[in-house]
């Protein structure tokens, strides 16, 4: 999951994080944790969708009116949690048609998708929203804009972030349809060995006795990160794909018998920002493969959702095309 979390933040273009798994495995934990390592992001002043003051392209209608000079402020990146139940006014933004008429003004409240623009947007229990506001979220992740439309009105504004959904899929499917619009799935057990559970205990332990202090002792190993986060997303547009690795990304997609050519778009994508983030500039079969689990393991056809089948299968394809 962090593997997939960071691979997200080096190319926010790789469409999302699938995690499926049980309770209490420090999901939630993780998305808020990659999000406070990430450097604060440069945001105009008072804006509600949060633009980016170097980016006078893709202002929204507030920032773009006036000609007035903009004011910028440091701000985290947003992790926003959507929960069940929310209504569509509540994801996307509520236009007041009645306020808009009589006072001739666009009077949109913004929703929970202009908070989590440029940041996060947090789904526990993905599995058990409503088809039409997963449909919606998708489609918005997708194009990277949200647009509102009420009896001829019109309103949109940029919203663009890492969809990161998780669920126990014993507790509701996924609709395939959906599974594969995801970029990458990842499976969280709870940890089985001995070292593991004792190193959570203590850690957490650490934490609940002085905050302050753990963050403290973390602080040198979190700025590594990010650097290294920061160092591999300038890196990304220049580092290259060969041919002989796309290829291999085809020949495994065809084994597996992924639908469409969303399996070799996504594997090839996070296998490029997978070597930026581990400095390298040329993409070679090593990133293929520890990429290809969480790219693919969600696309293969299926009619029960077991998840350790599928890794296995994805598995055994790596094995056969790269040679065990
Ligand atoms: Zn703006």
């Amino acid at each position: 999951m962090k593997l997939a979390l960071l691979i997200a933040a080096v190319d926010q273009t790789i469409g999302g994080v699938l995690v499926f798994g049980d309770r209490g495995t420090g999901k939630s934990t993780a998305v808020r944790a990659l999000a406070a390592l990430l450097p604060p992001m440069r945001v105009i002043a008072g804006c509600p969708y949060a633009c980016a003051p170097e980016k006078p392209a893709g202002l929204c209608d507030v920032c773009r009116g006036g000609g007035k000079r903009h004011r910028a402020a440091l701000v985290p990146v947003p992790v926003v949690d959507l929960p069940l139940g929310a209504t569509e006014d509540r994801v996307v933004g509520a236009l007041d048609i009645e306020r808009a008429l009589a006072q001739g003004v666009k009077a949109f409240e913004p929703g929970l998708l202009a908070r989590a623009h440029r940041g996060f947007l947090y789904i526990d229990e993905v599995n058990l929203l409503e088809d039409h506001i997963v449909d919606l979220l998708l489609d918005v992740a997708a194009s990277g804009e949200n647009v509102v439309e009420r009896e001829g009105l019109s309103i949109r504004h940029p919203a663009r972030f890492v969809l990161v959904g998780s669920g126990n899929p014993e507790e509701g499917e996924l609709r395939p349809q959906l599974l594969d619009r995801f970029g990458l799935s990842v499976e969280v057990a709870t940890p089985t060995d001995l070292p593991t559970r004792v190193e959570v205990v203590r850690r957490r332990d650490a934490f609940e006795r002085d905050p302050a202090g753990f963050a403290a002792a973390w602080a040198p190993e979190e700025a590594k990160l990010r650097r290294r986060i920061v160092a591999a997303r300038r890196r990304l547009d220049d580092t290259t794909v060969p041919d002989a690795v796309i290829e291999q990304a085809a020949r495994l997609c065809l084994s597996l018998g992924t639908d469409g050519l969303r399996g070799e778009l996504t594997l090839v994508r996070a296998a490029r920002a997978f070597a930026a983030f581990e400095g390298e500039r040329v993409v070679a079969a090593p990133h293929l493969r520890r990429v290809a689990p969480p790219a693919l393991r969600h696309r293969l056809r299926r009619n029960v959702l077991d998840e350790t089948v599928a890794t296995t299968r994805v598995e055994r394809a790596i094995a056969e095309v790269f040679g065990a």
